[in-house]
């Protein structure tokens, strides 16, 4: 008999497909750049590109070499959006990986490496966010010193937003001091990126020319970061779902879980989920999960391996049932909102136990 798996997390294909075919519109004329970093936001990386690829995606975009060499099979385009530190230069020049230039001094040292080949780069700008890329003050002066070496190809130039969810009016100074590099450049570049989720629904100015391409990720996956105004109506692909290991009516006065923070006022059925924080569930006691649609209030304090739900509404309840964790009905703002955190934490810390199921 399957191995049957406590906790799954189905992820529905066909509704990242229509993700990105949504964001396609919405972003047109740019293309779309699908961001797989972190394994696709804990999703599934391979999974995710081969869906995107087939849906028609040229580029994909990750964090980092060893993400960028487990994607290696699927002969897309693949940009390395974070620094490459010296150790990783031959081999993720050796992988014809598209790679980041964000400073002369990383620019000579992959150039040093290229043998006789070309090497396909991106030149990061820093125009905002102060993590990466070259200061836009001075990116036109030290580009004309990286574009002396003739071993790095520029196909692309990127910057990034770190407000496009709350200041439209940073995030347009920011494009116009990319457009001003861009202007008084005397190079070419054929992919011109600036907006990520955010920046597609809330600063369509960065859709439109120069800029070229979106790099998407959240979205693309169906998850919002706040609530409010979305020009879109996108699909959640993800649904986790966890079995009850444990039904049983405990008396009044017993106490539930660490710390005998919650005491029983009557007798109740008690349900015991095999979900806990080691599996990403806010450590939080508003939490709730649905049983055949009823909504099963998390009581006493989520453990690592298990968390108690009052099954007082479902006197039929056994073990081995399903329950919902996530998905349509509880969206993963709800956790990000009960943890008091963002969605991308939520969707980045699912844990690893939890078996991936594609659909
Ligand atoms: N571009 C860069 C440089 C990023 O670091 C990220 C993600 O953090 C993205 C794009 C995609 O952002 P989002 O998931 O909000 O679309």
């Amino acid at each position: 008999m399957a191995h049957q798996h406590r906790n799954t997390l189905s992820i529905d294909l066909r509704a990242l497909k229509e993700n990105f075919h949504k964001l396609e519109k919405l972003s047109s004329p740019s293309q779309v750049m699908p961001v797989l970093k972190a394994n696709a936001y804990g999703l599934g990386a391979k999974e995710i590109a081969a869906e995107l690829k087939e849906s028609g995606a040229t580029i994909i975009a990750v964090a980092d070499l060893n993400e960028a060499l487990d994607l290696r099979d699927l002969d897309l385009d693949i940009l390395i959006l974070g620094d490459i530190i010296p150790e990783e230069i031959p081999l993720a020049i050796r992988n014809n990986f598209i790679l980041p230039i964000g400073s002369l001094e990383s620019a000579q040292l992959i150039s040093a490496h290229a043998g006789e080949r070309r090497v396909f780069c991106h030149l990061v700008i820093d125009s905002g966010m102060g993590r990466l890329g070259i200061p836009a003050a001075q990116a036109l002066e030290e580009f004309a010193e990286i574009a002396k070496l003739e071993k790095l190809h520029f196909d692309g130039v990127y910057t990034h937003f770190p407000v496009a969810y709350s200041d439209r009016e940073f995030s347009l100074q920011q494009i116009e001091a990319f457009k001003d590099f861009l202007n008084q450049c005397p190079h070419t570049f054929k992919r011109i990126h600036i907006a990520n989720s955010d920046g597609i629904h809330n600063i369509p100015e960065a859709c439109q020319a120069p800029f070229n391409f979106v790099r998407t990720g959240l979205n693309l996956y169906g998850c919002f970061d706040l609530e409010g105004a979305q020009r879109v109506q996108l699909e959640p692909i993800l649904t986790l779902a966890s079995r009850l290991v444990r039904v049983r009516e405990l008396n009044a006065g017993m106490s539930i879980g660490y710390g005998r923070e919650w005491l029983l006022e009557k007798t109740t059925l008690v349900g015991t989920v095999a979900l806990g924080y080691a599996d990403g569930f806010p450590f939080n006691t508003k939490a709730y999960v649905l049983y055949q649609g009823h909504k099963c209030p998390v009581i006493g304090r989520i453990s690592m391996d298990y968390i108690t739900i009052d099954l007082s509404q479902c006197p039929n309840a056994k073990s081995g049932d399903a329950v919902l964790c996530l998905g349509d009905a509880i969206p993963v703002a709800k956790w990000a909102k009960w943890k008091g955190t963002i969605t991308y934490e939520i969707i980045c810390s699912l844990g690893q136990r939890i078996k991936r199921i594609y659909k």
